[in-house]
């Protein structure tokens, strides 16, 4: 069976009784419509709902944890077999570069073998209460959960949702991106293959003021785990209030990229750009905001220039390219009023801010000097390939303007003073900090933000905490 499915995958199958909501999948290289899917509309919501909560009861929950934990590796093996295709499927539904593409596939991969390994190292305590008696806690499942995904890493984000829930022997409800649904429903598909029995992870697209709001209120789901912009995280947060539904958000970021005087300054300028530029931008921990000490600010910009001036901006089915388009004509149209506004504000654009081709959502990679603090380029997160560079005089000072914003998700700092870099990361308010490289994501380790960037950590052993109910049990003793 080809991977690429066009309705939603519920109780095992391909659901075709519903076509409310039909979406058109671009390919942005090309502008073309390559394919259509049936979104689901409310009453497959339903079907697939009650078939999670049946499929919960009846099977997974009382899986062993071996069995369990074989099916998970079997998806795992069975994403890596289909790894090129589901790339090409990937590249052709967001204008991803295929080498990324092939990255993103394998880390689902990977992804789905950490949380195989991690359900037998899930385990309770023995706690030394004042009473006389034994207590303990359990882990459980907390029953149906979904999975809310957006479009810019449609597959490792949906698989760092479904594999810790799984582990953790819930059944999920996956919602992609009605822009990039493709990859999340043949992972239903490939998972079912694997011997995830019908019904624990059932694949509903459709859109968020829809189906996303009408999963977030339903009563037979327990949690939400959400990635997306934080203006939706708000409204997600409203809607699971009357029902004390917990929530976990992933959300925006506009995360500071610090360049010390005394730091690697070759490595620090080739590879900031694409810390930004990457994924076209389109990257929630893109340090968009790059504070470069006084002293080596102009041979910084001109190197970070050289290195951004030799990126391959094409075809993102052509290996080799490093940024594809963007994902669509109104996110370009989005991303192109911040580069208007910093002209009208008078700033130096030093680089890009036009179209390199005329067909296919690409915009080159755009870098503004002189930005004020004030500039909404500034402040705002772009979710596109632009980036701001200002000068810093002092830690301090800097410190304050880095802080200076309702985010929290990522960040990078260059020096090779470690106690300076112990001092300053310690000081910016992120949830995912590098020094001396921008690697944010790693499947062992927790991801997620503070302050408006979220609540919640995704990834790492952290991740199975927000699946898991702790129940507390006392035994006496006499
Ligand atoms: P979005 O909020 O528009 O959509 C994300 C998902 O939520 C989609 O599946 C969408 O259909 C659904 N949705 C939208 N409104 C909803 C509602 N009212 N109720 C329920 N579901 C709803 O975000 P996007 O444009 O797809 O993604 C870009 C945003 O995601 C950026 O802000 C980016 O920073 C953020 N992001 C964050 C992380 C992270 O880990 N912190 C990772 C990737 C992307």
């Amino acid at each position: 069976m080809s991977l690429v499915i066009t309705q939603p995958f519920i109780n095992g199958k391909v659901d075709g009784s519903t076509a409310d909501n039909l979406l058109h999948q671009i390919n942005p290289a090309s502008e073309e419509v390559f394919t259509e899917v049936q979104g689901a509309g409310l009453n497959c919501l339903q079907r697939a709902i009650d078939g999670a909560q049946s499929a919960f009861e009846d099977h997974w929950r009382s899986f062993g944890t071996r069995q369990r934990a074989d099916v998970l590796y079997g998806i795992a093996a069975a994403i890596k077999t289909h790894r090129d295709e589901l790339a090409q499927i990937e590249s052709m539904n967001v204008g991803k570069p295929i080498a990324d593409a092939r990255d993103e596939i394998e880390l689902g991969s990977r992804i789905f073998e950490y949380y195989a390994g991690a359900i037998s190292k899930t385990y309770g305590q023995t706690l030394p209460v004042a009473k006389q008696g034994l207590d303990l806690t359990l882990r459980e499942p907390l029953g149906v959960v979904a999975g809310i995904v957006p479009w810019n890493f449609p597959f490792p984000i949906a698989c760092w949702k479904v594999a810790p829930a799984l582990a953790a022997g819930n059944s999920v409800l996956l919602k992609p991106a009605s822009i990039s649904p493709l990859t999340a429903l043949a992972l239903g598909y490939l998972a079912h293959e694997a011997g995830l029995p019908s019904g624990v992870l059932q694949v509903i697209p459709g859109p968020g003021s829809s189906i996303g709001e009408a999963i977030t209120k339903h009563p037979l789901v327990r949690k939400v785990s959400f990635t997306g912009s934080t203006e939706s995280g708000a409204r997600i947060m409203e809607l699971a209030a009357p029902g004390i539904k917990r929530v976990s958000l992933e959300l925006g970021g506009k995360s500071p990229n610090i360049v010390f005087a005394d730091a690697d300054l070759e490595r620090a300028a080739r590879e900031s750009p694409m810390s930004v530029f990457a994924n076209t931008g389109q990257d929630c921990c893109a340090r968009s905001r790059i504070f470069v000490e006084d002293s080596i600010y102009d041979a910084f910009v001109e190197r970070f220039l050289e290195a951004t001036q030799a990126l391959k901006v094409g075809d993102p089915l052509l290996d080799g390219t490093q940024l594809g388009p963007m994902v669509s004509a109104t996110q370009r149209a989005s991303v192109e009023s911040y580069i208007q506004s910093a002209r009208q504000d008078g700033r130096t654009l030093a680089w890009g801010g036009d179209r390199p081709y005329a067909k296919g959502y690409y915009l080159n990679p755009t870098v503004i000097l002189d930005t004020e603090t004030n500039d909404r380029c500034w402040k705002e997160e772009i979710f596109g390939p632009v980036v701001c560079i200002r000068r810093f005089h002092d830690e301090s000072t800097m410190l304050k303007e880095v802080n200076d914003t309702p985010y929290g998700l990522s960040g990078s700092i260059w020096t090779q003073h470690l106690a300076r870099a112990i001092r300053v990361a310690r000081q910016v308010e992120s949830g995912v900090l590098s020094i001396n490289t921008h690697s944010s994501v790693h499947v062992e380790a927790p991801f997620g933000g503070y302050k408006q960037s979220g609540i919640g950590r995704d990834l790492g052993m952290n991740a199975l905490d927000g699946y898991c109910e702790i129940k507390n049990i006392f035994i006496a003793e006499d």
